[in-house]
């Protein structure tokens, strides 16, 4: 079944940002374009799963660690804001959609409590070269600062999934560096694909 693949590029790419921790120069994920994220939506009999990723210009307006308290209240604001699935995500009653797991919402640039650390060697042969600025000329970047993203996963069970014909992203709403939203959807109706903006921000899932 398609649907599990589609989950478990989900799971690999959460995992991917989960294991990063901290953003570094050396630390290039697919270089991400700003003001374009990631949405991806399946599934699975009364499942449903978004998975939301952002480049972290488009939610705080930086990309580096954040330092001062005026940039770590700002990303701590953005996460609460993140986690509340109802304010970036309008799943249409009549699916019947309850939350069966509260909001996961990451991102890299506060770190936990492990301090700063130095990257082994091992995280560079995995097929990523440094320096990978394809198309990157921002100043945000131009002091050697990596990328870095927020990664958000709200998943839902719901009762009549038949009647989930379509999903709105009022998000864009929230943060208004987003410009762009590529969405890649797999219900039982099959496969969407589209490109959400401010002005077109509703997923038809085809039903
Ligand atoms: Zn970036």
């Amino acid at each position: 079944m398609p649907i599990y693949t589609l989950i478990l590029a989900i799971c690999f790419s959460v995992n991917a940002f989960a294991g990063d921790g901290h953003d570094h120069e050396h630390r290039h994920h697919d270089a991400h374009e700003h003001g374009v994220g990631e949405f991806n939506l399946a599934t699975d009999g009364q499942k449903l799963i978004i998975e939301i990723e952002l480049p972290a210009h488009d939610v705080v307006g930086f990309e580096h660690e954040a330092r001062t308290k005026e940039q770590k209240s700002a990303v701590n604001a953005a996460v609460e804001k993140l986690k509340i699935a109802g304010q970036n995500v309008s799943i249409p009653s009549r699916a019947n959609c309850k939350a069966d797991a509260a909001a996961k919402v990451e991102s890299g640039l506060i770190k936990n409590d492990k301090g700063h650390e130095h990257h082994v060697d091992g995280h560079h042969d995995d097929g990523h070269h440094d320096h990978d600025h394809k198309g990157h000329h921002d100043e945000d970047h131009a002091s050697g600062e990596g990328h870095s993203e927020f990664s958000i996963q709200y998943s839902y069970k719901c009762s009549d999934i038949d009647k989930l014909t379509q999903v709105e992203v009022p998000m864009f709403k929230n943060f208004s560096r987003m410009k762009k939203l590529k969405v890649q959807a797999l219900t039982a109706s099959g496969s969407v694909s589209v490109v959400l903006t401010p002005k077109q921000s509703v997923i038809n899932l085809g039903q």
